[in-house]
């Protein structure tokens, strides 16, 4: 994605590696459907027992990219949170950085953070592997540059009803996209109301100026749940 990718730094999240310790190993290897992106079922269906179990592991996995948003949160930041999984181990973190400050950027989203730190610190891994797990719903930039880079199962916690990526028709788009349609998996709505609950804070507080009264925050503001 970036040939000079070795050579960028960035800020540490807060919290740094310590949502990594507690991750187990589990296989991650369900497939639940999306109404964006419908599958055929395979013939040994889960059951669901199983599919139950495979949603406990997504809910873990998705209480570290919260850890990840609180961390954002607490730095003044926009509080989104993300995590790249592999074979059932946390392999990459990162938070929203530059929602603020002197010179904000639309750049520094927390996916891309955690996806620059796994493509310069273990570009080893093996990419259709990996499973996204982030506290809001992609937008079109990290949505387009995680499918290039290779992730194909993404799971999110609240929707942006402003700027979301993941509806995005894939099978109308040029050949590239329209070949990948059928791999992709979108998981919404792991951790909904605990990741609201963190955007409703971050709307409230007097002096955010980051997307006040913008569609995403009055949005925000209206649900119930916090
Ligand atoms: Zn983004």
């Amino acid at each position: 994605m970036d040939g000079n990718a070795k050579t960028i730094s960035y800020k540490a999240c807060p919290v740094g590696g310590a949502a990594f310790r507690d991750a187990d190993k589990i296989w991650l290897s369900g497939i639940i459907p999306d109404h964006n992106h419908p599958r055929m079922e395979p013939d040994n269906s889960p059951t669901k027992e199983k599919q139950m179990g495979r949603m406990e592991q997504h809910q873990r996995f998705m209480d570290m990219a919260l850890e990840q948003a609180r961390a954002a949160l607490k730095a003044g930041e926009f509080p989104v949170g993300a995590i790249l999984v592999a074979e059932g181990e946390v392999v990459a973190e990162g938070c929203r950085q530059n929602s603020g400050g002197v010179a904000p950027t639309e750049l520094d989203h927390a996916e891309i953070v955690a996806l620059r730190r796994l493509l310069t610190q273990k570009p080893e891994i093996k990419r259709s592997s990996l499973t996204l797990y982030a506290t809001m719903e992609p937008c079109l930039m990290c949505y387009a540059t995680l499918l290039l880079n290779g992730v194909r199962r993404l799971v999110y916690a609240y929707e942006d009803a402003m700027g979301g990526g993941t509806s995005l028709p894939l099978a109308q788009l040029a050949p590239l996209y329209r070949e990948l349609a059928p791999e992709v998996e979108i998981i919404p709505h792991v951790r909904r109301r605990e990741s609201l609950a963190l955007f409703q804070r971050f709307f409230r507080q007097p002096d955010t100026s980051y997307w006040q009264d913008s569609l995403l925050a009055r949005y925000t503001l209206e649900q119930q749940g916090s």
